[in-house]
């Protein structure tokens, strides 16, 4: 038997009920924020993401679906192609691309799946699917603004909360921007010099590549080194320090709550400023239910103008884990089972249905082969409101047996009463 492939999966009913519901309460609040839709493709030039996402995360470095595209031109920059591990650099080389710069802020938003080869375990696949936001344009449209940071922050909350999630917390931090960072850098290495030999090797390589991403260790017996680093909060400059202190303000009067965790670093060199996560308690070892922050040198990193942009991506999966909700509930049930009586029956049966599922009434359409006892099982096991039977007289009357399946009541509606009867569940 051929099964899907490990770390990837079939999201079968009544599960992608749940999934709807969380798709289409994110474009709702998108729609009220005013964030506009956008679909890159699942997969792009390499180099993309090595330049966009960094070759010294875990990201590129271990976890890319990468394969060469032999039928490409010789003269194409870049001959390997991968599966997009994220959705933020596809979305600025659109951006870039398409010049959508010309047109102010661009708010905008994706929905689907992306790649990584992780170890799988609960919360973490290899294929698995993501929310995601921008805010981006050109410094002049305000996309600089800590306004804007707040307003990702605040949507979040209210996703969130229209999902029904509680029990999530909102981790933040500033890293900096480019000079602090650099400083801040140099500060960590020094630290870390004397004492990185004790530490794991895992750790040791990124006390090296990239001190940042130090803090990101999660053995256990590297904690007490790790604590006792330099903290980022002490290398911000005066602007840095001042759009943070305003997020928070505009967040505090919004009344969004937030912890600060000076140890949450987007280990990115294009990460600028706000670095955030929600994270989750009923989620275990993979408690981010999302991430992001601030890019302001994504754009030119990739070649483009200077658009500075913060954004988001929220796990899926991992959103409905946290789901307070039954999949079977959020499922909605058959209005009406039709059951054709006898030889011939199935085309009157197939108008009647045709013209009630114009109306938006669901409708589950029997068989004329099926007995009329095979039929209400049918149909009580589907959970219908209603059975709606289709004889030769009821046609010849034009006037049907309504039979409602809670008390069993049966009587003949005309056929010109039957979506009336049916909206109002009599
Ligand atoms: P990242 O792009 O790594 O910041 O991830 C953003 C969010 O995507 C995380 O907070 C997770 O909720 C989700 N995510 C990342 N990787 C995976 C994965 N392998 N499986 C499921 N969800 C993931």
């Amino acid at each position: 038997m051929i099964k899907a492939v490990r770390g990837t999966r079939d999201l079968l009913p009544p599960d992608t009920a749940l999934w709807n519901f969380v798709d289409e309460t994110a474009r709702s609040v998108f729609r009220a924020y005013n964030f506009q839709e956008i679909r890159t493709p699942v997969f792009e030039d390499t180099q993309l993401f090595a330049r966009g996402v960094g070759e010294e995360t875990d990201i590129v470095s271990k976890e890319m679906f990468t394969w060469e595209d032999r039928g490409r031109a010789q003269s194409e920059q870049g001959q390997l192609i991968t599966l997009r591990p994220e959705n933020t650099a596809g979305v600025v080389r659109a951006y870039i691309e398409h010049n959508l710069q010309t047109r102010g802020l661009n708010k905008l938003y994706y929905i689907g799946p992306q790649f990584r080869r992780e170890r799988p375990q609960k919360g973490r696949y290899r294929q698995f699917y993501q929310i995601g936001a921008e805010i981006i344009g050109p410094p002049t449209s305000g996309s600089e603004s800590p306004a804007r940071d707040a307003e990702i922050l605040e949507l979040l909350a209210t996703l969130l909360d229209r999902l029904g999630i509680t029990g999530w917390t909102l981790q933040l931090n500033s890293i900096g921007c480019a000079d602090d960072r650099a400083r801040y850098n140099e500060a960590l290495r020094k630290a870390l010099d004397p004492v990185k030999d004790r530490m794991d090797p895992d750790c040791q390589r990124r006390a090296v590549t990239n001190p940042l991403r130090v803090f990101d260790c999660k053995v256990p017996a590297d904690q007490p080194i790790i604590e006792k680093l330099p903290r980022i909060s002490e290398f911000l400059d005066e602007p840095c320090r001042r759009h943070f202190e305003q997020v928070k303000d505009i967040l505090r009067s919004v009344g969004v709550e937030f912890q600060e965790n000076h140890r949450l670093v987007r280990g990115l060199d294009y990460y600028t400023r706000t670095a955030f996560e929600f994270t989750h308690g009923a989620l275990g070892a993979q408690n981010a239910i999302l991430g992001g922050g601030r890019y302001d040198g994504l754009s030119e990193e990739l070649g483009g103008p200077k658009a500075p942009g913060i954004g988001f991506a929220m796990g899926e999966d991992r959103l409905v884990l946290a789901l307070n909700k039954s999949a079977e509930e959020m499922q909605p049930k058959p209005n009406v089972y039709i059951a054709p009586l006898g030889p011939g029956m199935d085309r009157a049966a197939a108008r009647l249905a045709r013209e009630l599922r114009q109306q938006d009434i669901i409708v589950e359409l029997g068989d004329e082969g099926f007995r009329m006892k095979k039929s209400l099982e049918t149909a009580g096991k589907l959970g219908a409101r209603f059975a709606l039977i289709v004889g030769e007289d009821e046609v010849k009357a034009d006037s049907f047996a309504l039979k409602n399946l809670a008390t069993g009541e049966q009587v003949s509606v005309p056929r010109v009463e039957l979506v009336q009867r049916i909206r109002r569940n009599e």
